[in-house]
């Protein structure tokens, strides 16, 4: 659906404040790419809701009138999540942008889903406390609900879905519910909030959500390590990990992908593969115990280099650095599309995945980078090529595939963080067996027009 009748455009602006509903071409425009390589259809409309209340009557209209409708949160994906493919509505959540309460006592916040997560933690940090599901990006939290993102920091702290505890909903048919709540436990019914988190708009529109927060570590201390090769790497992941050290990231870099970000960056690391680790804790003294613990351990893997007692401002900078990978690479081949690998396994397999992915790409001649969040089994393969280009984007969709086979045959996922949008779709059935039925079925149940999200998570 490509337009609006009049009456429609008539209804929708009536349901909400006069600039909040738009079917200009710019706007629309705006709302057809993430950073994935797929594109949206053009949508009819964009409507920016200010309240649970006007989600709740755009959502009952639209399902009267049979108009598809795509909940956008900052536009970050990677796998087409937030593109509307049939048109329709989109429904913007960036402004709902408002922080309801920070309660420091509870350890919690209550949140509109279009809060940046940056915005969320410079205010919780005047209390001391954080949001730590850090995707890198500046996500809105109703994205990374939705997508039940995480990042570097997975391996201490947990992914979004472990800081969810209870969202305002409204259902494709306009209905509001509530799941969950502010106990930080409980034992009462299905686990709704759980089957929100994750579900990429395609089950409803979260509205609220109350969050948990925790303490800002008092004390950092990074590590570099280098090896001479990408097993020895990888190996050392699971002595780490196996140690009882508890370090707060844990990420691995082949060479190829350091000396790019040297090259960017002017960063001066050693092109060898690599671990960047991060340890948090009580005070400066306590991590140095730790970190010469975690010396001796990645030295019993083969480490040649162990560099620690970098700044503050060093510190971040490499973070940054890392966090950047993808528009480094993205930059380094202008004019060509990413497609992104994130599969993630036991850390027992993740040695054999990291030499069998980079092989892939060295067999099939394939530009890409590998790395990724070692310490939760998490990796990524950033390939380059051009869709356009028939034999190259279909190699690198052959590497994608033989990735994600080897994966679910180890008992990992197609994906660890990014999502199913539309890219992943293929292999649900692969991944999931029966389930993937009985998550059809869910879909069906609640939204039996199949209205919300359309195009994503089932073929
Ligand atoms: C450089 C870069 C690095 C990244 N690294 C990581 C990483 O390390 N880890 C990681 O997890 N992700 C990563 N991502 C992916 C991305 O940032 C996350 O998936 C993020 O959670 C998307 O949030 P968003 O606000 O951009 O949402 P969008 O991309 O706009 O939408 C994401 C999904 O949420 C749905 N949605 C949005 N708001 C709502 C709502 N209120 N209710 C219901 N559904 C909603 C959309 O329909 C869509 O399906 C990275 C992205 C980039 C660009």
């Amino acid at each position: 659906m490509e337009q609006f009748t009049q009456t429609q455009i008539d209804a929708l602006s009536a349901l909400v404040d006069v600039d909040r509903f738009s079917t200009g071409q710019s706007n629309r425009e705006l709302h057809i790419k993430d950073i994935s390589p797929h594109q949206g259809k053009l949508p009819a409309g964009i409507v920016w809701p200010a309240s649970t209340e006007d989600v709740s009557a755009i959502l009952a209209y639209t399902y009267r009138e049979n108009i598809p409708v795509t909940p956008w949160g900052a536009g970050t994906s990677t796998e087409g999540n937030p593109l509307p493919v049939r048109g329709g509505l989109v429904m913007d959540m960036t402004r709902m942008d408002r922080i309801l309460a920070i309660r420091p006592q509870d350890l919690q916040a209550d949140v509109q889903p279009g809060v940046f997560r940056k915005t969320l933690n410079a205010q919780t940090g005047r209390s001391g406390l954080f949001f730590p599901p850090d995707p890198g990006a500046d996500a809105t939290i109703g994205g990374m609900i939705a997508n039940n993102a995480s990042g570097v920091q997975t391996i201490r702290y947990g992914a979004t879905k472990d800081y969810v505890m209870r969202l305002v909903v409204v259902l494709p048919d306009g209905r509001v519910i509530q799941t969950g709540g502010k106990a930080h436990k409980s034992s009462s019914g299905y686990d709704l909030t759980r089957l929100f988190v994750g579900s990429e708009g395609t089950l409803g529109v979260v509205t609220e959500a109350t969050l948990k927060l925790t303490g800002i570590p008092v004390a950092h201390l990074a590590a570099t390590v280098t090896f001479e090769t990408l097993e020895a790497a990888s190996e050392t992941v699971a002595l780490i990990m196996g140690s009882g050290l508890g370090p707060a990231a844990l990420e691995l870099l082949t060479p190829e992908l350091i000396a790019l970000m040297n090259r960017e960056k002017n960063l001066g690391l050693v092109e060898k593969p690599s671990l960047f680790c991060e340890f948090h804790g009580v005070s400066e003294a306590a991590l140095k115990e730790t970190a010469a613990l975690a010396e001796e351990l990645c030295r019993d893997g083969g480490a040649l280099t162990f560099v620690t007692g970098v700044k503050e401002k060093e510190r971040r900078e490499l973070w940054r650095a890392r966090h950047e990978a993808w528009e480094t690479i993205h930059r380094a081949f202008p004019g060509r599309e990413t497609l992104i690998v994130d599969a993630a396994v036991p850390i027992s397999n993740y040695p054999e995945m990291v030499v069998f992915s980079q092989r892939q790409l060295d067999e099939k001649n394939a530009v890409g980078f590998v790395f990724g969040h070692a310490g939760d089994g998490n990796l990524h393969v950033v390939m380059v090529g051009d869709p356009g280009k028939e034999g190259e984007w279909s190699t690198l969709e052959a590497i994608n595939h033989n990735i994600v086979h080897r994966a679910v045959e180890v008992g990992g996922t197609c994906t660890g963080e990014h999502g199913i949008g539309i890219g992943k779709r293929k292999f649900m059935q692969l991944e999931h067996g029966e389930g993937y039925e009985v998550m059809k079925q869910i879909k069906g149940l609640m939204d039996p027009k199949g209205l919300m999200n359309p195009g994503k998570m089932f073929l």
